[in-house]
């Protein structure tokens, strides 16, 4: 009897089939977005791939930032976009546009919250799955968008990678102005950070209407600073009555039963054996 009882533990142990991290990830139940996350919670997972974003910032090409009255919203001109793979995310993601959300002080601006710490601004770049034709195709499906977003942390010192969107955001005050920018603008982005820093991960919704339950959200848990004068300068972009947007951001959202945020410990090592892949 004794050795039967042992015979069943190891089949109930082993496992029917190999799942990847990202597979686990992508079968998650979604919510609604944003959401307040306590870190202190969340399953912490050191096994993912690293993040991989290519060409971002170093390409060639142009870029346009666009007062939309609601936002400043950056895009690329060219047809070749970058690329974001691993980390949760399942085959590849191409990037679409870049926004922000910002708010009238310097501490509910951002939408997600982090172990209840709010900042000055949050910024979002929003990609879609390449093995759907466009991003309005991607939407409809709950493996459609994978949304970065960085946490903007209001310091005195001028954040000087931030000078080139600085600059085109001084000349799209008005709404419906646009700029040609370079892929400078995202200069800001590029940092050790990114390829090893901690964030976390979860399946949500776009934060706009119609708020689908699209979104595989990478958040970093460390926020970037950029000076006071230059988040000022997004407090002073006009919607389309000329009166400065006060405020464009989402407020958290209730998490629905079984609904679970992985914080991601990026490691090291994993990111010098895949970069030789
Ligand atoms: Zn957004």
């Amino acid at each position: 009897m004794e050795h039967r009882l042992v015979n069943l533990c190891t089949m109930l142990a082993k496992p029917k089939e190999t799942v990847s991290d990202a597979e686990q990830i992508s079968r998650l139940r979604a919510s609604q977005s944003p959401i307040a996350i306590s870190l202190s919670r969340c399953p912490k997972w050191s096994s993912l791939d690293p993040l991989q974003f290519k060409g971002y910032w170093d390409n060639e090409v142009m870029g346009i930032l666009l007062n939309n009255g609601s936002t400043a919203y950056f895009t690329f001109e060219s047809e070749v976009k970058p690329i974001l793979r691993g980390g949760p995310l399942l085959g590849e993601y191409i990037f679409e546009q870049m926004h922000f959300h910002w708010s009238v002080d310097n501490f509910s601006g951002c939408e997600h919250l982090l172990d209840g710490q709010g900042y000055a601004a949050e910024c979002h770049f929003v990609h879609y799955n390449s093995k759907y034709e466009s991003m309005e195709a991607a939407v409809g499906h709950s493996d459609g968008l994978a949304v970065v977003g960085f946490l903007l942390e209001a310091v005195d010192a001028p954040n000087p990678r931030f000078d080139k969107l600085v600059q085109g955001l001084e000349v799209i005050k008005k709404s419906e102005h646009s700029v040609r920018v370079t892929s400078e603008s995202l200069a800001w982005m590029e940092s050790d950070d990114l390829q090893e820093g901690n964030y976390v991960t979860y399946k949500g919704s776009l934060t706009t209407p119609p708020y689908t339950e699209c979104v595989t959200w990478i958040i970093y848990e460390k926020p970037i600073q950029v000076g006071n004068e230059q988040l000022g300068l997004l407090r002073e972009l006009q919607g389309p009555d000329s009166i400065p947007i006060e405020r464009n951001v989402r407020p958290t959202q209730r998490h629905p039963p079984g609904h679970s945020v992985i914080y991601v410990k990026q490691v090291h090592e994993a990111k010098n054996l895949k970069s030789k892949l």
